[in-house]
């Protein structure tokens, strides 16, 4: 009984931990019997067909495992009826047989989803007395079934690459020593090869030159000492066969599963075409280069060409202009002037937009007033709009700084272009040109500010389909339009050009018929010193009431928002009859109007007109009226006199120019105050004559620049090549040099490096300033570098001369001491004061007591275009300083043939010279010598 109850121990343990193994299995466990009965169903079977032991004991096990072919049937069959004999297994001493034979095959299993999944399944037998037991071990194969397919595509994928890739595609695969594991078909045909089997376990040095090899080899090495791909390697291959190629390749690492770097394997592909494309392409835009550059020599020649007599036509007409001319004679000249004018313009339209072309254009930089500047430019075209009847306004908004830094002669030239444009397009009407802050998206600059112009016109107008083709070169609106408005097409090409380099855009709206508007940004620097305080009117103007007269309406809204600005009263109204209800008015509620600004073209009543209207009502007599004009007529300045208006204005009026004529006309001691500010101002500037050495060889040019130099008192001494200026330098002291650079025998840049290099060791640095006709950027450079001080394009215009020049005139004591002039004849001073010296000394003083007045006198009078009275001002002046001996006395007399000419645009650049020689001469007659 011990023996039983030990043996039943036994079993039990062994029952538990074979049921601990069963559950535990990761392969389904089903045992049955020979009736096929489910006894028993471990958790893995039950995962596998999810269904519980419940659902499936004493089941069929054919429910679960699909057997149509029966040979689970048959294996059960056959095992149930062998006797124990046949059993070739073990037979142990509980009389139980293992059968050694097993069934193994795959079938299908079904879950309870009736869904059916891949099983690898073995049935094992045990034999017990008369029963016979299965056990059967589940594999579910779904993930190795899956896992396999995967691997079979991905070989398919291979395969296909490596056979059937194109043929300009490489592929290999290399050991660490850099032997051919594998290549595709196109490398084995390209290596001369029949299968790509037979590159495996050879090298590159079996196929290719040595270097070329080694090369290769030596990249892989370092693939396979860093594990870091090479990519975009460029190769030049020499075939087996002797073809060569260009090939770019990837070379990457080739690792194990392990992730160990074990080769190498690298794909490349030939780009023989490319390279050849891009080679062509290379020399394709080297031979271009070479042309424009050719192209931009040529046109900087074909520049200096033209613009060398160009300046000879212009110069020598505006001095012939100046001469005696019978009435024919000066239209003739006249014409001329302005078809040179437009010659050279459309010169330089060509030769800006070929120097834009060639990228030699770049922004000059400076510090300028945008108002001033602004003014300016827009009165140069004032009398073209007029000429066509057309206003032409300009509003800056208020808060627009007036201090920018920019380049202010290109952003000059496309206004000019677009404000010419719209005068050209327009018939009637206005043009308006408006300036605001730009709105910029995004984070502002600092120091910078964003600007956006408008040039609004009423003319005819643009096709909508023209608009963007407009700003191309050489485009037109229309072929018609061409013939009867002239112009090269260039102009917004040009400007478009130019605001890109100022960082903007352009565009244009239009409505054929009723006008267009060009619209442009541009950025700018803020210059240092902003220049609003001037603005500030005295603070006796706050609240003046001020009454506008003008039947433009958008003149109207630009001069009260002016005068808003200064915290004046304005009232506007369009016409005479409103202005005199308005005026009558003011007077009679005790408020009248200090200031009329009149608009002097105005339909019906015109503001001179109107004018009269208020000088004949004696109530309105403390009205100060100030006139409108578009410049021009001298008529209108003669009849403003004549109606007592303190002042005009030259439209399209600015907010400067309107400051400074309402300072003047409230300040009544305005004009004394100037004269003597500018008499002092003036030395410094423009007082000294200067002794100027000339070297230019063209003759014209010569003679030109002579008579420029001598209109305001300098002395000039010609040579017309290096070496003559050579020797004049070693004979003479000059102030400074005037150099043209191309000059036979000795050019300019030589000429200047060898008086540099006489100067050395001396204190001395003459002044040396070049002029060229060669207008391309760099030329500054070049000159600056070769050791001139200064650059002076050609054609040379008067106002650039003398500034660039006149930056080195002298100090006054300097000359004293150094030059020889002599400012006062004391001899034949005293001669003319009967010799005796008390009288001349009395004279002196009498003189110097009514210079300041005669001055301020005549200075007024050349402002107001008087000829009578500055003809006799300066006649009086002339005759005293001739009293005196006074060189100064020359450039009296200067001034009165002028004055009495009615020339008032020289009398007004004499002026100052007069004044400066005055102001020399001063201190010499306050102490006679003895
Ligand atoms: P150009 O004026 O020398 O012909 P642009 O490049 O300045 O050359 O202008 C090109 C064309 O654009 C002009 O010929 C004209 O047809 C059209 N255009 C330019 N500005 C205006 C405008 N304000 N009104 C109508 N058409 C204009």
């Amino acid at each position: 009984i011990r023996r039983v109850h030990q043996t039943s121990q036994q079993l039990r343990k062994a029952e538990a931990r074979t049921r601990s193994i069963v559950s535990n299995a990761a392969d389904g466990i089903i045992t049955f019997d020979e009736h096929l009965r489910i006894e028993d169903f471990n958790d893995a079977a039950e995962m596998m067909f999810g269904k519980t032991f419940t659902m499936v004991t004493q089941h069929d096990v054919l429910e679960l495992i699909n057997d149509d072919d029966r040979r689970l049937r048959d294996f059960v069959f056959r095992k149930a009826t062998q006797d124990d004999s046949s059993h070739s297994g073990i037979r142990n001493s509980f009389d139980v047989y293992v059968s050694s034979k097993s069934l193994a095959c795959e079938v299908q299993g079904r879950r309870s989803d009736k869904t059916r999944f891949p099983i690898w399944l073995s049935v094992g037998s045990v034999r017990w007395g008369e029963h016979t037991r299965f056990t059967c071990i589940l594999r579910d194969l779904t993930e190795q079934k899956r896992t396999e397919a995967a691997l079979e595509r991905e070989r398919c994928v291979i395969q296909e690459l490596m056979l059937n890739l194109t043929e300009s595609v490489f592929i290999y695969f290399k050991d660490e020593q850099g032997q051919f594991l594998r290549v595709n078909s196109a490398l084995a045909r390209k290596l001369g090869l029949k299968t790509p089997d037979e590159a495996i376990g050879r090298s590159d040095f079996n196929f290719f030159p040595e270097e070329y090899a080694r090369h290769a080899l030596r990249d892989e090495l370092e693939i396979l000492r860093t594990g870091q791909p090479a990519l975009s390697l460029e190769e030049h291959a020499t075939w087996p066969d002797g073809s060569q190629s260009w090939v770019r390749t990837a070379k990457m690492p080739l690792r194990n599963s392990q992730g160990r770097v074990v080769g190498t394997f690298g794909i490349s592909h030939d780009m023989t075409d490319l390279v050849e494309g891009r080679e062509e392409l290379r020399r394709a835009k080297d031979a271009a280069d070479q042309a424009n550059q050719a192209k931009s020599e040529f046109l900087a020649n074909m520049s200096h060409e033209i613009r060398t007599p160009m300046n000879g036509i212009l110069g020598m007409t505006d001095l012939a202009l100046d001469t005696d001319l019978s009435p024919e004679q000066r239209e003739y000249l006249e014409m001329v002037q302005s078809s040179s004018e437009q010659l050279l313009h459309i010169i330089n339209d060509i030769l800006d937009f070929s120097k834009i072309e060639a990228g030699k254009l770049e922004l000059d930089p400076q510090e300028f007033l945008l108002r001033d500047s602004l003014g300016e430019t827009l009165h140069t075209l004032a009398q073209r709009a007029d000429s066509k009847g057309l206003e032409l306004a300009a509003h800056i908004a208020p808060e627009v700084p007036d201090g920018l830094k920019g380049d202010p002669g290109r952003l000059r030239q496309v206004i000019v272009n677009l404000v010419g444009n719209a005068i050209k397009f327009t018939e009637r009407g206005e043009v308006v040109v408006e300036v605001a802050v730009a709105n910029v998206s995004g984070e502002p600059v600092p120091n910078e500010i964003e600007l956006r112009f408008t040039v609004r016109d009423t003319g005819i107008g643009i096709a909508h389909d023209k608009l963007e083709r407009i700003f191309n070169e050489f485009e037109q609106a229309d072929g018609s339009t061409t013939r009867r408005y002239g112009g090269t097409g260039l102009g917004l090409a040009i400007s478009r050009k130019l605001v890109r380099l100022m960082h903007g855009q352009v565009w244009v709206e239009s409505e054929p018929g009723r006008g267009s508007a060009f619209y442009f940004t541009a950025r700018f620097g803020l210059a240092t010193c902003q220049s609003d305080d001037r603005r500030q009117l005295p603070v006796s103007v706050e609240n003046m009431r001020v009454l506008i007269v003008d039947d433009n309406q958008t003149n109207r809204r630009i001069l009260e928002e002016m005068l808003t600005n200064w915290r004046m009263r304005p009232t506007a109204v369009s016409g005479a009859t409103d202005a005199v209800r308005e005026l009558t008015e003011s007077v009679a509620s005790g408020e009248p109007y200090s200031l009329v600004l009149l608009d002097g073209h105005m339909p019906d009543v015109d503001g001179f007109a109107l004018a009269e209207q208020i000088r004949n009502r004696p109530e309105l007599l403390s009205s100060t009226l100030m006139m409108l004009t578009s410049g021009g007529q001298l008529g209108d300045i003669a009849r403003c006199r004549k109606l007592g208006i303190a002042a005009y204005l030259i439209k399209p009026v600015t907010q400067s120019d309107l400051f400074d004529k309402i300072v003047q006309i409230l300040d009544q001691n305005h004009v004394a105050t100037s004269a003597s500010a500018s008499v002092t101002h003036s030395v410094a500037t423009h007082g000294t004559p200067m002794r100027v050495l000339l070297a230019e060889d063209n003759v014209v040019n010569q003679r030109l620049a002579v008579r420029l130099l001598e209109r305001r008192g300098h002395i000039a001494i010609i040579t017309s090549n290096g070496v003559e200026a050579l020797e004049a330098f070693d004979q003479g002291s000059f102030d400074a040099v005037l150099m043209d650079i191309q000059m036979p025998r000795l050019g300019g840049f030589e000429t200047t490096a060898e008086i540099r290099r006489r100067e050395q060791g001396t204190s001395r640095h003459l002044p040396i300033i070049a002029m060229t006709a060669h207008a391309m950027k760099g030329d500054r450079e070049a000159c600056l570098a070769a050791g001139m001080d200064a650059y002076l394009p050609k054609p040379i215009q008067a106002e650039d001369l003398y500034k660039t020049l006149e930056a080195y005139a002298p100090q006054p004591n300097a000359t004293a001491a150094a030059s020889t002039v002599q400012l006062i004849d004391w001899i034949a001073a005293l001669k003319s004061a009967a010799n005796d010296k008390t009288l001349l000394k009395e004279l002196i003083t009498v003189f110097l007591e009514s210079l300041p007045k005669w001055l301020s006198d005549l200075q007024s009078a050349i402002q107001q275009r008087d000829t009578a009275v500055a003809g006799r001002l300066a006649h009086t002046l002339k005759g005293s300083l001739r009293q005196f001996g006074a060189t100064a006395a020359e450039t009296a007399q200067q001034l009165e043939t002028e004055c009495a000419a009615s020339h008032f645009a020289a009398a007004e650049k004499t002026f100052p010279i007069l004044l400066a020689a005055l102001n020399q001469l001063r201190p010499e007659l306050e102490h006679p010598p003895g």
